[in-house]
Order: structure tokens, then sequence, then C-alpha cells
């Protein structure tokens, strides 16, 4: 049986599951509202601070009694990615709990549950008469499903964000199928590369070098060996790489044909231009210029009538990506490790996220980042259907961050 305070703890979390922030048109202003009444309720310092119109970030703030100490963020996205809902078992902004015990809603990992486990930490340590050195802030930011560029991307830069003297952030990090939490200190860059061919048309009976479909294919061929280099380290598990290690290259779109009006396609005709396209991510590890050569040399070489078309976001980061450390030059990932141990959970090797975060802008911006969602026994579901939590591991979570924040408010040690 729930206790009452249990029961209201996860109505407290159905109630922000239940706040439509879905990408593209978050309510960002209901969720605000709602973030600062909570804020509220455990006597939270809040600001609602928009770099851009209708894109609030909320800042909570619990002083510590050392003001002059950098302080601890803890940060959060309010939006989360859109469902098929006809794919789901349950509503997706219904957080219904099944007879399991299972919460049901988009954001249950990805990542609303993170968002108020920081506060109810907060509100259990108040509660107990805890008194933090440190101070800690604690951010709900927009757009990161989007990219981040109005959320955090404004944030790290503005003098608002200077002022507040973070020295470390915590930020998500993934479900854990096993008993062990995952954590992060780096993540890999998107790079989205389109390659076309171009080449002489011709009757599709007759064979004859550098058709445009023949440049194309060759480049793929090319693209999907690299492809299965990179697979192959994650097969074999003598080379201990996980997926945030290896470059994964995926091909996401191919065109090329000459259509008909009754949307077949002209069978007797070699066409002269083919294009694909394919999602690509860098781990910190591999030498961008490299693969660059890589691109112009093998994929889209313009000897054989081949041109590409590349984007890459924040082009420093494309060049030079920063890692939080993890040995002793950073005290607050052995402190996480053992206030994750002292509440009864272990934490596994560091890894570098798969895809990207808002982190990379505090990495960038020279703080140190660490990636952890306390999820644990649970299959990752960010983005898929049926997204779930389940209302003990929810719990136990909240107890992670109580003995983090602890442990956190009080190193007192200079950094
Ligand atoms: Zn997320």
């Amino acid at each position: 049986m729930a206790s009452l305070a249990e029961t209201e703890i996860i109505t407290r979390f159905q109630k922000y599951l239940q706040i439509d922030t879905v990408q593209p048109n978050p309510d960002y202003i209901a969720a605000a509202d709602f973030i600062i009444s909570e804020a509220k309720s455990i006597s939270l310092e809040s600001q609602s601070i928009e770099f851009v119109q209708g894109k609030p970030i909320v800042l909570l703030k619990w002083i510590g009694s050392d003001p002059l100490l950098p302080a601890i963020l803890l940060n959060s996205h309010v939006d989360v990615v859109p469902f098929e809902e006809d794919k789901w078992d349950h509503p997706p902004l219904g957080a219904e709990i099944d007879e399991d015990g299972k919460i049901y809603a988009r954001g249950t990992q990805d990542m609303k549950s993170v968002g108020m486990q920081y506060l109810e930490a907060i509100r259990k340590l108040r509660a107990s008469g805890f008194k933090p050195l440190r101070s800690v802030y604690v951010s709900f930011v927009p757009d990161e499903e989007i990219g981040g560029i109005d959320g955090v991307g404004k944030f790290v830069e503005s003098d608002i964000f200077k002022s507040l003297n973070i020295s470390i952030v915590l930020d998500e990090g993934l479900p854990s199928p096993t008993e062990s939490y995952r954590v992060f200190n780096g993540e890999r860059i998107p790079w989205s590369l389109q390659i076309k061919a171009v080449g002489q048309p011709g009757h599709g009976s007759k064979l004859y070098d550098d058709s445009a479909m023949e440049n194309l294919t060759k480049s793929i061929e090319s693209i999907m060996r690299f492809r299965a280099s990179q697979f192959d380290q994650l097969k074999h598990k003598e080379c201990l790489k996980g997926e945030g290690d290896v470059i994964s290259v995926n091909m996401v779109f191919l065109k090329a044909g000459t259509p008909t009006p009754d949307d077949g396609f002209v069978m007797n005709l070699q066409p002269s231009e083919a294009e694909a396209g394919f999602d690509i991510r860098v781990p910190p590890a591999a030498d961008p210029e490299a693969l660059e050569r890589r691109l112009v040399g093998e994929w889209a070489p313009p000897a054989r009538n081949m041109s590409l078309k590349l984007w890459r976001g924040d082009q420093e980061l494309a060049r030079k990506q920063f890692v939080t450390a993890t040995n002793d030059s950073n005290p607050w990932w052995g402190l996480l490790e053992n206030a994750v141990k002292e509440a009864g959970g272990n934490t596994s090797k560091p890894e570098i996220f798969p895809a990207s975060t808002d982190s990379r802008y505090f990495r960038k911006a020279g703080l140190l980042a660490i990636g952890f969602s306390p999820i644990s026994n649970t299959p990752s579901l960010l983005h898929d259907h049926n997204e779930y939590l389940s209302q003990s591991e929810y719990l136990k979570g909240i107890n992670m961050y109580v003995s983090i924040l602890k442990a956190y408010t009080s190193y007192a040690l200079p950094e």
C-alpha cells in the first residue's frame, strides 16, 4: 500500500505529465504556472526568463548558507516529442496507472520524471530540516527536443546564467534495463549528409559507365562498408565499445527515378540524377577532419560526378567536442557515484550519450555536466509508443536525488 505522502507525490507527477507540452506546440505557459506553484509550495525563489517570446525558462533557487560557493544546477526540459495516439494502450497525456503500478505518458522517461524528482527531493530535504551549504538552482527549459537553440543555447550565453556561478550541472541520461543506473559524460554530435550523383541519362537497356545510379550506388556501398565496420565494434564484446563510442551512419532517404503520373516510374530510362540522405552521429573520440576527408574522397567524390550537402548545427561543436572528466579532477563524479551507492543503488561505467541533449551547451560553456536519469530496471522507451515509468522506480529515483543533493550541497572543499 502506498502511503498518503507517496500518493501525493505520484499525483503531482501525473499533473505535470498531463500538461500538453508536446512539440511543435508545447503549452509552456501552463507548464511554467504549474512549476512555479510547486516551487512556492516548497518555498523556492522562482523567476521566469524569456529570451524568446513564449518560450520561458523557469529558474528556481534554493539558497545555501554560503552563497559564495559555486552552485549546483539541476536541469530538465519541459517539452516532449509527439506520439501516435492510436499505437498506445493508454492515452499519452493521461498518466494512467495500470495494475502493475506503471504510469503511462509521454515524458515519463524523457524527462518530466527527472524535473519533478528534483523538486520532490528538495521537498523531502526541506521537510527533514536539511540546510544546504551551496545554493541549488533548478531550471525547466524549453525546446530541447528541437535542438535547444532558443532554450539552453540562449540561457548559457546570458548574463543571468553567468551570474549564477554554477560549477556542476545534472541533466538527463537514459533508462537502464539492468539494476545499475547509466551515467553520461559526453555525447555524439549529429551530422546530416545528403549526397547527389549526376550522370548521362540513357535507355534502360544500355550498359555504360558513370550513370547517376551507378555513381550513387558505389557511394552507398562504400558508406555501408563503413557502417558495418562501426557496427562490428559494437557486436564484438571484446571491443568494449558502447553505442555512443562509434560513428553511426544510417540511410534515411533515397531519391531517384523518373516518375509517371500514376505514381509509378518510367522503367526503360536510366535517370540523370540520384540522391541519398544519411543520419550520422559522431562521438567525441572520432576525428571530424578524417571523416570530412572520407565524405569528399570516398562518399561523394567530385571525380565521380558527386556533390554533397552537410548540416552540423553548431559549427564549433562539430569540430571540437567537450567531455566531462570522470577522474579525480572532477570531484562531483565520485560524489554522485557514492551518493547513489549510499541510497542503495549503483552506477555503471561512464558512457557517451548516443544522441544529443542540452548538456552539450553547458559543456561548451566550460561547465561540468553529468547525464543521469535515475531509472533502472526499465526498457528505454524514449520517443517510443507506451512510454512508462513504474511508481516504485520513480519514488526510488527521488531518494537518489535526496542523497546526491545532500552530498553536493554539503561539499565544501575548494574545486
Ligand atoms: Zn530528453
